[in-house]
């Protein structure tokens, strides 16, 4: 019997559902997002942080909250079957970041500002720009409390989407103040809605108690008209308060942000304070928050490290590229500068040792690889030259390659005659084969 007969074939598996594969040349749109990321956080002294993606799920009941739709209902949490962990996959990373600061006193000398990128995970329903495993960037800037760093957190973000060239998204900000001002607009709020029992939803009525704040936010169209009225926060701001959000205000229009103020924009946990803050657009339908973030202040001692002053934000990159692709911008990966066409087998070993010089002296080169398919008439070559969009092919000749020379062909400009070239010399001529980038 043949092989064929003997082997049952397997079924396919196919990706979690909500997860994505990343591929080219969709991937080369991303890796322009992370250079112009790295770029910008090196030009604002953003240092980069990488957390582990499991973390002991008691970090994020304590450090994102046990009363919210994180914690309550999208957490990837197991038991480690070796040791018996309770462990979950990152939801967030702004936990993640506070652990490792206070485990190895990353403030113990000052200030530290911080940047990740990464994959993180919640169990949502799938749609456009809401994922279960989805990539997210985030600034942190810990031990500062000062409001002008929370503008340059904000001035950041506006600065990246300047760089990515995205248009039509508003900075909306917030504050929430301290905790003792809070706890007076929360009694204020609960005897607001207390009084209008009756038209809250199921989910309103369930965080009356736990969490009242959080019902500002909600997305329930029939609860709106009851939302705008009830009492606002920023009216219970003290003086120090309202100073600290007025200082925020004036840089951000001292920098050319544009921002308004949004008394719905809340968080809902006592480790919160002071700004708050979103960047929306309206062009991604429902899932049109790009940006979220503002001030924990209490959150370095929810964790068991000492009282140390905080802001971030986190962005959800899908949403971002989803934004750039939406407003016509599309980054492509570059053609390699070269394909490699190499007529003889024979001529490999030294065929592929000058292939590392010119890569070496900066030039992008693409073998021709068919050894195995015996697919290689110099006409099957040159097509595939053709298709991988270089602007050149080589010849690798054995006997030219032996008097240390081989053929440059242009590809895409025929009035170009084909050219012997020294490899002596490549480093006068590597550069006149680069592709203008
Ligand atoms: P939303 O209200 O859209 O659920 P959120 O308040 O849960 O957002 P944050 O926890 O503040 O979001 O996360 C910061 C950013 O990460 C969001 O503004 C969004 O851009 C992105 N994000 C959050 N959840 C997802 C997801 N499931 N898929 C893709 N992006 C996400
Ligand atoms: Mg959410």
């Amino acid at each position: 019997m043949s092989e064929k007969e003997t082997t049952p074939k397997l079924e396919k598996l196919s990706a979690v559902k909500g997860m994505n594969d990343i591929l080219p040349p969709d991937s080369a749109r991303w890796e322009y997002l992370e250079d112009k990321v790295r770029t910008l956080m090196g030009l604002y002294g953003y240092r980069n942080i990488r957390t582990p993606i499991v973390e002991p799920t008691a970090l994020f009941v304590r450090g994102t909250g046990e009363t919210t739709d994180i914690v309550e209902k999208e957490m990837y949490s197991f038991e480690d079957k070796l040791n018996g962990e309770a462990l979950t996959l990152r939801p967030e990373n702004t936990p993640g970041v506070v652990r490792a600061a206070i485990e190895h006193n990353l403030t113990y000398d000052g200030g530290k500002r911080l940047y990740y990128m990464g994959p993180m995970f919640r169990h949502e329903r799938p749609q456009r720009g809401r994922y279960r495993q989805f990539y997210q960037l985030g600034a942190e800037a810990l031990g500062f409390a000062g409001p002008e760093v929370d503008a340059e957190l904000m001035l950041l973000v506006h600065d990246l989407f300047a760089a990515l060239g995205l248009r039509n998204v508003r900075a909306e900000l917030n504050s929430l103040g301290v905790p003792s001002e809070r706890q007076a607009h929360r009694l204020a709020l609960l005897a607001y809605f207390e009084e209008h029992l009756e038209q809250l939803d199921a989910e309103a009525q369930r965080r009356l108690y736990s969490n009242p704040l959080r019902i500002l936010d909600t997305k329930n169209p029939s609860l709106q008209t009851l939302v705008q009225s009830a009492p606002q926060l920023l009216n219970y701001l003290g003086d120090e308060s309202l100073k600290h959000f007025d200082t925020v205000k004036t840089l951000l229009s001292a920098c050319g942000v544009q921002w308004s103020v949004n008394p719905r924009l809340v968080r809902g946990l006592d480790y919160y304070s002071h700004t708050v803050f979103e960047f929306v657009t309206d062009e991604l339908g429902a899932q049109g928050t790009l940006c979220g973030g503002g001030r924990y202040d209490g959150l370095f001692k929810l964790l068991g490290g000492k009282a140390t002053p905080a802001v971030g934000w986190g962005m959800g990159l899908e949403r971002v590229l989803e934004l750039l692709k939406e407003q016509g911008e599309t980054p492509t990966a570059p053609a390699p500068d070269v394909y490699a066409v190499i007529p003889d087998a024979a001529a490999l070993p030294l065929a592929m040792q000058t292939m590392q010089t010119l890569r070496a002296a900066g030039l992008a080169v693409q073998m021709h690889a068919a050894l195995a398919e015996g697919s290689n008439s110099m006409k099957s070559q040159f097509k595939k030259a053709d298709a991988s969009g270089a602007r050149y092919a080589i010849i690798f000749g054995s006997d030219e390659l032996t008097q240390n020379t081989v053929t440059v062909k242009a590809l895409r400009d025929a009035t170009l005659a084909q050219s012997i070239r020294s490899l002596a010399e490549i480093d006068s001529w590597a550069p006149t084969l680069q592709s203008p980038t």
